[in-house]
């Protein structure tokens, strides 16, 4: 049999309602997901908060918490690189072989195609909300972010005193301005 394998690619900086609604449509799609963690080597700032570790945890709970088969899916952390030309062949490197890419960043689609590779760019589900940037924003404001991400991802974030990071690391940067 020849299975379908799929990629997709996203920073889950942190993972929210948007990453899980791609995910399991895409799942409705191909025989087995990857999911590339991208950025892989960049966490503690304002725009990266979150280790590789963290966010593999998230995925795995979340994933876990949805039900999904885990003989469906990889995870595999990527790190980004300095040249974008190399980009595709990096990735290919670490990840199992697939078909098709799923992404919806202009960069991503741009390098894949290029490689001569299928892309299919997933509708947006809510993106006012279901978006990292704006979950970072709540967090940061102490505003309701709960609502925007799946259950185990409260439960990582407070376990590893992710709201705590945040706000510290938004006061080191403020504070170096002011400098
Ligand atoms: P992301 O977490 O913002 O989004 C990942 C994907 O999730 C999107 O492409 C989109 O398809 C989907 N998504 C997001 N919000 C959604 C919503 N509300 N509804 C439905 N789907 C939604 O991550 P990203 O920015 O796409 O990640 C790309 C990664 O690739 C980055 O880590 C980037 O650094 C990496 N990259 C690296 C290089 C390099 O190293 N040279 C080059 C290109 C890209």
């Amino acid at each position: 049999m020849n299975i379908k394998r799929g990629l997709l690619i996203g920073r889950i900086q942190p993972l929210h309602n948007g990453h899980m609604s791609v995910i399991q449509d895409t799942l409705n799609e191909v025989d087995e997901l990857i999911i590339g963690i991208g950025s892989a080597d960049q966490s503690h700032t304002n725009s990266n908060p979150f280790t590789s570790g963290e966010r593999v945890l998230m995925l795995s709970k979340a994933l876990r918490e949805y039900k999904v088969d885990p003989s469906r899916y990889y995870i595999i952390p990527l790190e980004d690189i300095a040249c974008n030309s190399l980009w595709v062949g990096h990735v290919k490197m670490l990840t199992p072989p697939f078909e098709k890419v799923y992404s919806g960043n202009s960069l991503v689609k741009q390098l894949f195609r290029e490689n001569k590779i299928e892309v299919v760019q997933p509708p947006l589900f809510n993106r006012e909300e279901y978006s990292g940037t704006e979950v970072r924003k709540r967090i940061l404001n102490n505003e309701n972010w709960e609502d925007l991400v799946p259950q185990s991802v409260i439960e990582v974030i407070n376990e590893i005193d992710g709201v705590e990071r945040m706000q510290n690391l938004n006061k080191k940067e403020v504070s170096e301005l002011i400098k």
